[in-house]
């Protein structure tokens, strides 16, 4: 097979990895990847937002599928146009992609499914939205409607922070994604992400993940696309598990089904794991950064027959045959420590050369996959975002898994990166380590 995958970070570095593992596939292409990728198949340089070049690559190709990796070109709708032209697509239409493009969307969805979230508000005026506020206990949470860039959420602790917060978003402080705002009830719990790929009916369930947002040590400081992750999440166990199914995947497939919408793809569904049960967070409409990358590494088996079965309506009344494919059964605990660039998720300087690499992938378990990366003239490895590099490891176990990724921390030689230095801790043990100052 000739594969198409769409992006350019960590997530889909540790996409092509796995792919390209399979002996279904010959060819993994990427655009615009990354020197991470273009180790593994040919890198184009059309940029994933950039739908009408995506779609002249996608007819040049002619790839077997397409992956698409982020949110973007899921919410312009490329899937749509990619299918009305005969393709395999592993991702959400633009409608149902909403999930991820529309909290208020999201949150109609959920209620007319009956699935379990927080109780909610939405509102285009002011005055609406803080009498809502009032009806409602501290801390609040106040969700610009549209894509944000995972920085639409705030959560306010007192009444006065919320007004404020309703005045500066409805006054555009997210521009155009923020003229809707959703108000939520606070859920209290732990958090997890759920990875279910699906064509719409059937459904296969990867191990559940946890991710630390926060950029310090102690899950403290402003929130970033994600630090660091590990599989599986012991919160969620085989009970919760079966809650998560029962009743707030299979409701939400089916709704979405009978609505005109079908869900094909991955669905990644953020959960509450609450006193009363499982309660919905979010919805994204596509892997998680870098939730993927620990799955990628831990899965002993081939996810291609899954993805591509879920792009082509292969997997309803066959879950337990691509179940066994992937082999879940013998998934490693896999673990990743995100290096950023120092001044993350602020402002930082780009260029720095980046050392060590070779010698961390050497290590036992240990695989680097590159997001924010690229090679200066001289070809050296140079850093040019914020999140950098996902130094991910498998284990016996997670304990191993997390030591392993660190050993790999320590020989990458980049002066100028950071990380945090207590991935896992509360699958390790329940209190971060390293205390909070
Ligand atoms: P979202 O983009 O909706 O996932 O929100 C970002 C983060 O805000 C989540 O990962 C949670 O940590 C937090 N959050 C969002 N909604 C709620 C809620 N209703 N209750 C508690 N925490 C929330």
């Amino acid at each position: 097979m000739n594969i198409l995958l769409i992006g350019s970070g960590g997530r889909e570095h540790a996409l092509a990895w796995k792919i390209s593992q399979s002996s279904l596939v010959d060819v993994v292409h990427a655009t615009p990847g990354n020197p991470g990728m273009d180790v593994i198949g040919p890198c184009f340089d059309v940029a994933a937002d950039d739908i009408d070049n995506l779609v002249k690559l996608t007819l040049q190709v002619e790839p077997d599928l397409v992956v698409i990796g982020p949110e973007a070109p899921l919410a312009l709708g490329l899937a749509d146009i990619l299918r009305a032209r005969g393709f395999d697509v592993f991702g959400p239409s633009k409608a149902a992609a909403q999930l991820e493009s529309s909290k208020a969307f999201s949150k109609a969805c959920m209620k007319a499914y009956g699935v379990p979230t927080a109780a909610y508000g939405t509102f285009t005026a002011p005055a609406p939205a803080k009498a809502f506020l009032r009806t409602l206990e501290a801390p609040y949470v106040l969700k610009a409607d549209g894509l944000a860039g995972g920085k639409g959420v705030v959560i306010a602790d007192t009444l006065e922070d919320a007004d404020a917060g309703v005045d500066d978003m409805l006054s555009g402080q997210f521009g155009a994604a923020s003229a809707t705002l959703v108000i939520e009830e606070f859920m209290h719990g732990e958090e997890a992400s759920i990875f279910v790929l699906t064509d719409g009916v059937g459904a296969v369930y990867l191990p559940a993940a946890q991710d630390h947002k926060r950029v310090g040590d102690g899950d403290t400081g402003p929130n970033t696309g994600g630090m660091g992750a590990y599989a599986p999440a012991p919160v969620v166990s085989e009970a919760v598990m079966d809650r998560i199914k029962r009743e707030i995947v299979q409701p939400m497939l089916k709704g979405m089904a009978a609505d005109g919408m079908p869900y094909q793809g991955v669905l990644y569904v953020g959960v509450m794991v609450t006193e009363a049960g499982p309660k919905v967070v979010e919805f994204n409409a596509r892997f998680g950064d870098p939730e993927c990358q620990v799955l990628m590494k831990g899965l002993t088996g081939d996810i291609v027959p899954a993805i591509l079965g879920a792009a082509t309506g292969a997997l309803e009344g066959n879950e337990t045959a691509f179940e066994a494919l992937l082999e879940l059964d013998t998934f490693q605990p896999s673990a990743t420590v995100v290096l950023a660039s120092k001044g993350y998720p602020g402002s930082y300087a780009m260029g720095s050369v980046i050392n060590g690499m070779a010698e961390a992938n050497h290590l036992p378990g240990v695989t680097v996959f590159q997001a924010g990366t690229d090679r200066d003239s001289e070809g050296a490895l140079v850093a040019i975002g914020g999140r950098v590099l996902n130094v991910t490891a498998s284990g016996a176990t997670l304990e191993e898994a997390i030591s392993r990724a660190y050993a790999g921390v320590d020989r990458i030689d980049w002066p100028e990166g950071f990380c945090r230095r207590d991935i896992g801790w509360r699958a390790l043990g329940g209190s971060s380590s390293v205390k909070a100052t």
